[in-house]
């Protein structure tokens, strides 16, 4: 039997003020500092995660009808990968760095320390809604800081397990959740905070940056795109379909990273739509609908946008385009447009849908991509022609590529993942979320015996070649 997941009370907003009032009081006592401290909340948390793994399926399955399997690998596998490795290099982190400098400051023993922010906010967005809170969670735990973290209202079930774990795992002096919507959040910015941690959509960032602007409280911002593939005429297309229709399916096209649309060589396009039709037969032998892989969309909100941005394209559907909305279900679904300017590619469509744009030729594509897009989160090329490659590289901008494949520089762990422009900013993930959350001062160290070195510096100016 599934386990019971009871629905989760709502955050006062007026206690808004008295919860981080609280937990900046308990972490100037600085308790968080000494690095063991931080290692037994990240030890108890791994268990806690743990002990906890079904109950987090369970919720990740009522919030957004996400499979099993994608679910523990993306949302419970990598957040115990991400803990284990902090844990592993968290004295090396927190002891700081040497600095490399000349000879001649060598004596003043410069380095970095990394001492934690203070009080940081977290705030999750729906569609990995375990991960999205946990991921920076750790980064921010091991580097010493007290945090509160706020789940998206849109995964209720998630934010209950999530509180649940805190629960079970952290001192709750220093780590809380709490939940709501707009309102709560709206308070919660209101609040003085050491760093703004945001992910979800790039309106409400301007929001969350405004907010954070009033006290100078420096943001992480991680959003969103629309995320080109590019299929030239040296790709493997069988191979490119496949892997595009894996990232197109894989949580119902909810992810940051998914392709938006693809740019595909004209000889290659009806290989590539006659790819991505026997794919979907392969992964979904009973039909896309009846099977237990394919999630749904979040809700009836974002299952009407979905529908109205593939209604309002003036393409051709060739794959795909079927609803159903007692079930928030939109199969995956690729349309055939002619114009860069489609509205299917006008914003982020963050759902099952991708557009296919044809060219006859490698040299406009960099220019196409950035006209559509310039800062996505995700770019992905395939070929095998390491010029084109370069070139594209060289000619566009995202926060991450990946080549001949989709999303996966978003999943391997320890590399800093994050956008530019548009698709936000700041970088986390694995030993990258250590830097994240920490303060980085330099320091310096000046022994009295160097001023015979260093007295040039001491007015009046008559020792160097510069004193008339
Ligand atoms: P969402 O609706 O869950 O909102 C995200 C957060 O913003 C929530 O915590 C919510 O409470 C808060 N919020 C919403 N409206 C607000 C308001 N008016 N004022 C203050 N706070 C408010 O999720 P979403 O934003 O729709 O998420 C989808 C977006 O997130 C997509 O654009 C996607 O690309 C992006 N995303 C980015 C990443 C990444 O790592 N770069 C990951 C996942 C999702």
């Amino acid at each position: 039997m599934a386990p019971y997941i009871p629905e989760i009370a709502e955050t006062a907003v007026n206690d808004v003020n008295a919860i981080v009032e609280r937990l900046r009081k308990n972490y100037e006592t600085g308790t968080a500092f000494p690095v063991e401290y931080r290692k037994v909340q990240l030890r108890r948390l791994f268990w806690a995660i743990k002990d906890n793994e079904e109950l987090i399926l369970e919720a990740l399955k009522q919030d957004i009808g996400k499979p099993c399997l994608e679910a523990w690998i993306s949302e419970i596998g990598m957040i115990l990968e991400e803990i284990q490795l902090l844990l592993d290099n968290i004295d090396r982190l927190a002891g700081g760095e040497k600095a490399v400098v000349k000879l001649q400051y060598k004596a003043l023993m410069p380095h970095v320390r990394k001492d934690p922010l203070g009080i940081v906010l977290i705030m999750g967005a729906y569609n990995y809604p375990f991960q999205l809170i946990f991921s920076p969670l750790i980064g921010a735990i091991a580097a010493g800081n007290a945090v509160v973290v706020k789940c998206s209202e849109a995964t209720p079930a998630t934010c209950y397990v999530t509180q649940k774990i805190f629960a079970d795992a952290l001192d709750p002096d220093l780590y809380t959740t709490v939940h709501g919507g707009i309102p709560l959040s709206t308070e919660l910015l209101a609040q003085k905070w050491d760093l703004i941690f945001y992910t979800g959509n790039s309106t409400v960032a301007r929001i969350v940056q405004q907010a954070a602007a009033k006290n100078l409280t420096p943001t992480v911002l991680e959003l969103g795109g629309i995320n080109p593939v590019v299929v030239t005429k040296s790709a493997d297309v069988k191979l490119a379909a496949r892997r595009i229709t894996w990232g197109k399916t894989h949580n119902a096209g909810q992810i940051c990273l998914s392709p938006s649309y693809i740019v595909c060589h004209s000889t290659h396009v009806d290989a590539l739509i006659q790819g991505i039709k026997d794919t979907l037969q392969e992964f979904y032998p009973n039909g896309v609908k009846a099977s237990p892989d394919y999630g749904r969309i979040v809700n009836n909100r974002h299952f009407h946008r979905i529908k109205k941005m593939i209604e309002s394209s003036n393409g051709e559907i060739v794959v795909g385009g079927e609803f159903d909305e007692s079930q928030n279900f939109i199969s995956p679904t690729f349309v055939r447009i002619s114009d860069r300017h489609d509205p299917l590619i006008a914003e982020e469509i963050f759902g099952p849908a991708c557009a296919i744009l044809v060219v006859d030729d490698f040299q406009s594509i960099p220019r196409l991509v950035r006209d559509i897009g310039d800062t996505p989160l995700g770019a992905y090329i395939f070929s095998n022609d390491a010029n084109e490659v370069k070139t594209f590289m060289q000619n566009t901008r995202s926060g991450g590529v990946t080549i001949n494949d989709v999303v996966l520089h978003g999943g391997v762990g320890n590399v800093p993942f994050g956008g530019v422009g548009e698709s936000g900013n700041g970088r986390y993930r694995g030993l990258y979320s250590f830097d994240v959350f920490s303060n980085q001062r330099a320091v310096v160290k000046t022994p009295g015996w160097i001023d015979g070195l260093l007295n040039i510096r001491y007015p009046p100016y008559t020792r160097g070649k510069l004193s008339k």
